[in-house]
């Protein structure tokens, strides 16, 4: 099947400014098959996503988090689980704020920590082509990082697999995505950069 998903959205869990509800029929509206919750774990409350199985709706939804991690300043990973598959996506490297040369150390000395299986190559839903180079070994996705109704809908993925939760992370570690933008009106080959 063709789906189209998004892996990094906050809600009022952490500082979202939509409820779980809100953001489900909103992605729904749009034309999603799924999407990730991922609220930062410092500020989301252990039971918040409980909510979600009480939610009658053909999303897909994981429930994700936004790790803080201490890595000589702070950096940001989404762990996102399926049945028995999980997912770490380094965040928006361009918040980072710094030399292009630190960018990469960094995500590689989180890869000594985490099983990275991607970067994001936006941020807050706009493209960051600059991290988009063979020098970061991983699969480069788009995200919204939507935390207000706006941000919603700016960036996603799209992919041909199953309608499971661990087939989509599947193909996502293989890299059988495509990057979309509302920006540029289109996709990109994830493989080809
Ligand atoms: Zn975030």
């Amino acid at each position: 099947m063709h789906l189209k998903g998004g892996l990094h959205i906050h809600t009022t869990c952490s500082d979202g400014d939509l409820t779980i509800s809100e953001v489900i029929r909103i992605y729904s509206q749009l034309g999603y098959d799924f999407i990730a919750l991922t609220d930062h774990d410092y500020l989301k409350r252990p039971d918040c996503y409980t909510v979600v199985d009480q939610i009658n709706t053909d999303l897909i939804v994981f429930k994700g988090v936004e790790l803080t991690i201490f890595e000589k300043g702070y950096v940001h990973v989404n762990r996102i689980t399926g049945k028995d598959e999980a997912l770490h996506i380094f965040n928006h490297p361009s918040e980072l704020d710094m030399p292009l040369e630190k960018v990469i150390q960094r995500i590689s000395a989180i890869a000594d920590r985490y099983p990275l299986d991607a970067i994001e190559v936006t941020s807050k839903g706009f493209r960051t082509p600059e991290y988009e180079i063979p020098e970061i070994p991983f699969h480069k996705i788009a995200t919204d990082d939507s935390h207000t109704r706006i941000g919603c809908g700016r960036a996603w993925i799209e992919m041909d697999c199953q309608r499971d939760k661990d087939s989509i992370i599947r193909a996502i570690k293989n890299g059988d995505f495509w990057n979309c933008y509302t920006e540029t009106r289109g996709c990109t080959v994830s493989g080809s950069y």
